[in-house]
């Protein structure tokens, strides 16, 4: 069990998998004022950061899932280098549907929401791991700008121009299903040049090093035309931000 073979090369050196700096996730932990002791429940944790740095620096206890072995190796590791062995655990597995036996305080999803089949089903399933007052955590894309044709939402990766909301839509939308927003810390351009522009480098050393592998004509292509892509559609119309909700 593992995700597509591209992600695990482009985003090999990343220990963010989203377009949070570190001092974005440090706010983020500082805003939620999380108490020494609570449980954390991180599905798609990729390689932990949020966790293991939550734990050394708020005492939090975590548990992440991820599909990517890479991405959960590593998280492993930083969790030894941070010394946090005893508080976090990383489950190499699929989180789709994953419903723990205890209840914890805080049930997140950082910028892997197809896991619940989108934002509305990922909110259920954190919710069926949520406590009574516990807080659901939510990264997801918006509009920053409304992209003008199909073509420069598909420039974004997007599917459609229906894949995202504008950020008011977004909020509205959580507000619709019984929700207060009650924190939010979002990326900048400068967060997602980090997010982004890190794998050109990464895409860069991994070919100098496997040139005769099959996927090497893929992630030359890939590297070729990314910074143009980036440049002109996901640093121009994409928003990414962690939404804080309470059940009302
Ligand atoms: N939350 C992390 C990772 C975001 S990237 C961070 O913000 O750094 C998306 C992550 O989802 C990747 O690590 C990928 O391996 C993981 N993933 C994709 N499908 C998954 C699934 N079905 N179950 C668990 N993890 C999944």
């Amino acid at each position: 069990m593992d995700i597509p073979r591209i992600y695990t090369i482009t985003e090999s050196a990343h220990r963010i998998h989203n377009p949070f700096t570190p001092e974005k996730l440090a706010t983020l932990g500082a805003a939620l004022r999380l108490e020494s002791g609570i449980r954390i429940l991180d599905l798609g944790s990729g390689s932990g950061e949020m966790l293991c740095t939550w734990a050394r620096d708020y005492g939090i206890m975590g548990v992440g899932i991820d599909m990517s072995r890479l991405f959960s190796e590593h998280a492993k590791l930083r969790a030894e280098e941070l010394g946090v062995t005893d508080q976090v655990v990383f489950i190499h597995g699929d989180a789709v549907g994953y419903v723990a036996g205890e209840k914890v305080e805080v049930a997140a999803c950082l910028g892997a929401t197809w896991i619940g089949g989108g934002v509305v089903g990922t909110i259920e399933l954190l919710a069926k791991n949520l406590c009574a007052n516990g807080i659901i955590l939510v990264g997801e894309p918006y509009w920053l700008r409304m992209p003008p044709t199909e073509d420069i939402a598909r420039g974004c990766e997007a599917g459609s121009i229906s894949d995202f909301l504008m950020l008011p839509e977004l909020l509205a939308s959580f507000d619709g299903l019984g929700y207060d927003v009650v924190e939010m810390v979002l990326a900048d351009q400068e967060g997602w040049d980090r997010y982004e522009a890190a794998k050109w480098l990464t895409m860069r050393r991994w070919l100098e090093s496997n040139p005769d592998d099959d996927f090497a004509k893929e992630v030359r292509a890939k590297l070729t035309v990314e910074p143009k892509r980036y440049a002109a559609y996901t640093r121009e119309y994409l928003g990414w931000g962690v939404f804080a909700l309470m059940a009302r």
